[in-house]
């Protein structure tokens, strides 16, 4: 019998499944993941566990048994190849699979540098726990880390790097670091924040050239004119969405897989859902965020959807980032053109952005009760492109 089917077996896959059995929904569920894994948290691979504080079996968000248990059939270790919407069938390495009703929950993967790839023998990167126990064989025998990249995986790789002692530079292309997701000022503050903590920070930087020693990087060229020895390349430059299934279905894809405010792809019977998902915001634009608040609030909505809701989508964002002992909070989306805040430098405190005067936006550092408190308050995202501060 064809029922739900999910390619995916990350966060959004299995949030839907949990929420679909607590709403007493009883189709058939199957989960196919290409990873050798059950379900499993990300955000520890960058804190807790990187500092070996969190071990492999804490990350499994349930225990094996939960699944037969709630009838939801895994598939780990297997790769969906292609999908076929128009006789409903997925193509895994040993059988097609027919489906009622397909998500697409396939995450996103590190993008990668031409010059650096994860296949010399340093050069490292973030996405999943194969990566991490690769991360942990190499870091015993590593003093020197680069890390390319000034976001959310380098900075938190470099603050735990630093708490071992290990000398850290990170090289950001961009002139500030988290461009993406913080407002300037606070860009700085952090940017402080590293340097006091020992990282040697090289902003608006590239790497020009990388020097080799067999299948190692034994050094690279920065485009600051230094040459950089090292002993272990971490690239963290941004994912890029898992949507190649969508577009060879002939699925609209722009920076991710198109769907509308219920979630749905051009094909009413495919949705797509988490960090693969390019969603409508109120105010029409459409954005693909990659947070554990957005794929576990979409997959909700999904089953919600599916049992015959149909609301539009409309949960406030909200991020988070653990990096030494400080704990950066962000309700909403950041407006465009924020950086008049003014920041204060001590612990403990938040910067509202405030456009047409509604909050669109808090960003707090070690302030978790006025984060609380923003993701209440703050405006659903229907945000100006151009926002005052
Ligand atoms: P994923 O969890 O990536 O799941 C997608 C799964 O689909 C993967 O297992 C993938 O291999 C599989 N897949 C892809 N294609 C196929 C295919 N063709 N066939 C079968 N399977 C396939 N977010 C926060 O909000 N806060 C944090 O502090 C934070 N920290 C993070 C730290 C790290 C190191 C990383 C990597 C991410 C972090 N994130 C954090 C981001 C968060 O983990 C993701 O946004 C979230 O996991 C997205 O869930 P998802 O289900 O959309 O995708
Ligand atoms: P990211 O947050 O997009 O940051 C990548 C950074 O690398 C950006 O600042 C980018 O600058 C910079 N960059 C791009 N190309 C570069 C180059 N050639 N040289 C130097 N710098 C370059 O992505 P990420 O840090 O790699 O994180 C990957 C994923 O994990 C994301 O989905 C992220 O959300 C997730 N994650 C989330 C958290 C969290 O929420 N706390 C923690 C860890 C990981 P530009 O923006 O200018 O391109």
């Amino acid at each position: 019998m064809a029922g739900l089917v999910v390619i995916g077996a990350g966060q959004a896959a299995l949030q839907l499944a949990m929420s679909l059995r607590a709403a007493g929904d009883s189709r058939e569920i199957t989960l196919i993941g290409d990873e050798p894994y059950a379900p499993y948290s990300r955000p520890p691979l960058s804190k807790s566990f990187l500092k070996g504080d969190t071990q492999v079996d804490d990350l499994f968000f349930r225990p094996p048994g939960w699944f037969s248990d709630n009838g939801v059939a895994l598939h780990t270790g297997q790769r969906a190849s292609a999908i076929d919407p128009a006789r409903r069938i997925v193509r895994l390495p040993d059988r097609d699979l027919p489906y009622d009703t397909l998500v697409l929950a396939t995450g996103a993967r590190p993008r990668s540098l031409a010059d650096l790839p994860a296949t010399l023998g340093n050069v490292a990167t973030l996405r999943g726990i194969d990566d991490i126990r690769n991360l942990l064989d190499l870091l015993p025998s590593c003093e020197r880390v680069a890390v390319i990249g000034g976001g959310f995986i380098g900075l938190e790789f470099a603050a735990v790097m630093r708490g071992t002692g290990r000398s850290v530079t990170l090289v950001e292309a961009a002139p500030r670091l988290m461009g993406r997701a913080v407002s300037p000022g606070l860009s700085d503050w952090f940017a402080a924040l590293h340097r006091r903590n020992g990282v040697d920070l090289r902003l608006a930087t590239g790497v020009t050239g990388v020097e080799r020693q067999g299948d190692r990087v034994a050094a690279l060229a920065l485009s600051d004119g230094t040459r950089l020895a090292t002993d272990l390349v971490l690239v963290g430059v941004g994912v890029l969405p898992n949507d190649d299934l969508a577009r060879a279905a002939g699925l609209p894809c722009d920076n991710g897989i198109v769907v509308t405010e219920t979630l749905r792809t051009a094909e009413p019977r495919i949705f797509a859902i988490g960090d693969c998902a390019a969603f409508p915001l109120r105010d029409g634009r459409r954005v693909r965020l990659e947070s554990v608040q957005n794929a576990v609030d979409q997959a909700k909505h999904l089953a919600r959807v599916l049992q015959g809701d149909t609301a539009p989508y409309a949960a406030t964002p909200w991020f988070w980032s653990d990096q030494y002992e400080v704990k950066l909070q962000i309700a909403g989306l950041l407006p465009a053109g924020a950086d008049a805040a003014i920041i204060a430098d001590t612990t403990g405190f938040s910067l509202d952005h405030v456009v047409g005067g509604l909050l669109a936006c808090r960003e707090s550092v070690n302030d978790p009760r006025a984060h609380l408190q923003a993701r209440k308050t703050v405006g659903r995202p229907a945000i100006s492109p151009v926002g005052t501060t």
